[in-house]
């Protein structure tokens, strides 16, 4: 997770400390970061943040220098990043699409509905879906991902409303996983889902048209759909190169 622990938003599922971080970010952090990835030997790597709302491009360019920094240390490191929604600023989003990270995640988290109610009120559905849409119109090579939460009071035909309007912005990646309450002080679980409805909805997002979809109970926000899905698709490009050879 990058830009620290603190976060400028509070959203009502998160277990994510919120304030104020005054505007400090450590300006080696993406080195670091590129470091460890290499020192590891990682070949797929996971990038978040929380909110920065405290500075004017929400981390942009923080996370840019980092995806550049660990493709320069590492080119055959596979970067997948989960970026908030930088207020809708389409400049600082592309910033992070011109760093060309292997997959871009921004996350619905709830119906439409339901979205003031659990996230925070600056994090708007619409802003979301935008924010998606707006990956693909600046570069449509880069996969998109995002998230549903379920069994926060919401409908079955919400959460298909929810599945259309992501596919239809572009998205290609979904995953779908139970909302399970991080403490009391946290929005309450209004039902737990049961699993033959998970397996219904990978099959109906997948007839939708998303190229991988992961769904279940126990299935995060940060499930490895993305790592799956484009390591399967390296294969098989290289398949297809080893077999035309
Ligand atoms: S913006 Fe993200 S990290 Fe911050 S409170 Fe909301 S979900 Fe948690």
């Amino acid at each position: 997770m990058l830009m620290g622990d603190l976060c400028t938003r509070g959203c009502r599922f998160c277990a994510v400390t919120s304030g104020h971080p005054n505007g400090y970010l450590d300006p080696l952090e993406p080195w670091k970061v590129a470091q460890v990835v290499s020192e590891w030997g990682l070949d797929y790597v996971v990038l978040t943040s929380v909110a920065r709302d405290d500075l004017p491009d929400g981390g942009a360019e923080h996370f840019a220098k980092t995806i550049r920094a660990i493709k320069q240390k590492t080119p055959t490191a596979l970067v997948e990043v989960l970026i908030p929604d930088f207020r809708g600023d389409i400049n600082a989003l592309k910033k992070v699409v011109e760093a060309q990270p292997d997959v871009i995640d921004h996350n619905i988290e709830t119906v439409e509905r339901l979205t003031p109610k659990v996230r925070d009120r600056r994090a708007t559905y619409r802003q979301s879906l935008m924010v998606l849409e707006n990956v693909k119109k600046l570069d449509p090579t880069r996969y998109t991902k995002s998230s549903i939460m379920v069994g926060l009071g919401e409908t079955d035909e919400e959460i298909l409303q929810t599945m259309r309007d992501l596919r239809a912005v572009g998205v290609d990646i979904l995953t779908i996983g139970q909302y399970l309450r991080p403490s009391p002080r946290h929005i309450e679980v209004v039902e737990y889902v049961h699993p033959d409805k998970f397996a219904r909805w990978k099959e109906i997002g997948e007839a939708m048209g998303f190229r991988y979809v992961a769904s279940g109970p126990l299935v995060r926000s940060s499930y490895r759909a993305g790592e799956f899905f484009v390591k399967s698709l390296l294969r098989s490009k290289e398949g297809e190169l080893n077999h035309g050879s």
